[in-house]
């Protein structure tokens, strides 16, 4: 069967999401989003949801900040309702760290982002619990965010609809057709879409999709490891904010009344393409292994003291898509007319998505690089213009 769309998305995640609805927001007719499995069936579903605006790069904070906007403003702009959690964030650094705090905090407050220096003492009013020493940095940023993950997807995928975005669930796409030097339309497991334009949000599928085209993306599958802890039995102890630590480098949310989503942050962990612990993204092991939940549970007494008497409620694991700077690519393949990709996010797509959404979108309309993606483009790499790792000492970079 033959089908037609002006655009086709393919990868129902929140990037192509939010891809589809910024392009009808932009006037484009027919959007079709093309998803393998069920809508958020990738890395979406799993994302702890965190969107905080304070990170050490301006025009990556103001991204963030608008991404925060987008999803707090969500209901009011198309009435449809979203969970959000309006937590605010803990960040905990050592003092050895001040300087470098100090420059994230004001790189951010310039992006719009609020955040503020306090003391020990308010940082217990916050979160009872915490630990306290005197090396010890407190920063508290209000605004911060999460969101429950599928809901969140179905709440885009409600707005899609409802705007007339057409979403195939089970449609997988098998080759990307290329006539000449024009991008015509894919094949796929319910037939043949031909559009005019294509944007590949596939995550760690991604580069393969591209490599039949003969176009290397550096995306390294990851895998990493997640815990649901549950406070001490029969205790008061509540996690109530979302929680970054340099020392325990962990990251951690509340889950529901009584549990926590604690992650690993793999940017202390991975110093480059050679630490990254390649899987086949279709077949890797989903649960975490014991000695490396084992150490996640003593680094967390390590954070919250009193969650040495917690215990492991459940464990997982998922395969992040890691670029070499841990920034995404957004790009269009040089040498193929409407064609454009969306790939790499390195565990920060949640949170980017409102953002990118935008950004492609109008990309995609106006066949001009937006000057806020700029910098995220493919040939970085080549080029030697790679943003982080290549250029900043990461053991002077953990906050
Ligand atoms: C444990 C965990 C915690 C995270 N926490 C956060 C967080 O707190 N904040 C944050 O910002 N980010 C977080 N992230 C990262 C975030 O989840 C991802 O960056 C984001 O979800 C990527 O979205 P995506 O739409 O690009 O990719 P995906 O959600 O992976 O979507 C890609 C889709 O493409 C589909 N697909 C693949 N191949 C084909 C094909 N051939 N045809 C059709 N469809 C195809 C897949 O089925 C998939 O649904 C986290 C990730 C994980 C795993």
């Amino acid at each position: 069967m033959k089908h037609t769309s002006d655009v086709v998305i393919i990868g129902g995640g929140v990037t192509g999401l939010s891809t589809a609805i910024h392009l009808k927001l932009q006037g484009v007719d027919q959007v079709t989003v093309l998803e393998r499995h069920h809508i958020g069936a990738g890395q979406s579903h799993r994302a702890a949801g965190i969107l905080r605006g304070l990170v050490r790069d301006e025009s990556l904070s103001r991204a963030l900040v608008e991404s925060i906007d987008f999803f707090k403003t969500f209901d009011q702009r198309f009435a449809v309702p979203l969970l959000l959690h309006p937590t605010g964030y803990l960040l905990l650094s050592e003092s050895t760290q001040a300087a470098i705090v100090d420059e994230v905090m004001a790189v951010s407050e310039q992006a719009g982002c609020r955040s503020e220096r306090i003391d020990a003492r308010q940082a217990q009013q916050l979160q009872p619990g915490l630990r306290e020493d005197d090396e010890t940095l407190y920063v508290y940023e209000p605004g911060a965010i999460h969101l429950d993950p599928m809901p969140t997807i179905q709440a885009l995928l409600a707005v899609a609809s409802q705007m007339g975005v057409t979403v195939c669930e089970g449609c997988e796409v098998a080759k990307l057709a290329v006539q000449g030097e024009r991008f015509v339309g894919v094949d796929t497991s319910q037939g043949r879409y031909d559009a005019h334009q294509a944007l590949v949000a596939t995550s760690v599928w991604g580069s393969n999709q591209l490599a039949q085209l003969g176009v290397e993306v550096p995306v390294y599958p990851h895998r990493a490891e997640m815990a649901f802890f549950h406070a001490p039995w029969a205790s008061d102890f509540r996690v109530s904010r979302i929680l970054t630590d340099a020392r325990s480098m962990l990251y951690l949310r509340p889950e529901g009344q009584m549990q926590m989503f604690v992650g690993w942050r793999e940017s202390d962990r991975l110093h480059g393409v050679e630490d990254m612990v390649a899987e086949d993204p279709d077949h890797y092991r989903q649960t975490s292994h014991f000695e490396s939940l084992a150490d996640m549970h003593r680094r967390l007494a390590i954070t919250l003291p009193p969650m040495a008497r917690g215990f492991v409620h459940r464990t997982y694991a998922c395969v992040y898509d890691y670029t070499p700077d841990g920034l995404p690519i957004l790009d269009r393949v040089a040498n193929v007319e409407g064609l454009y990709f969306a790939l790499g996010f390195s565990g920060g797509g949640f949170s980017l998505s409102p953002w990118v959404g935008r950004c492609m979108a109008q990309f995609m309309v106006e066949q001009k690089v937006p000057a806020d993606i700029e910098r995220y483009d493919l040939k970085r790499f080549a080029e030697g213009r790679v943003l982080t790792w290549a250029n900043v000492d990461p053991s002077k970079d953990s906050v």
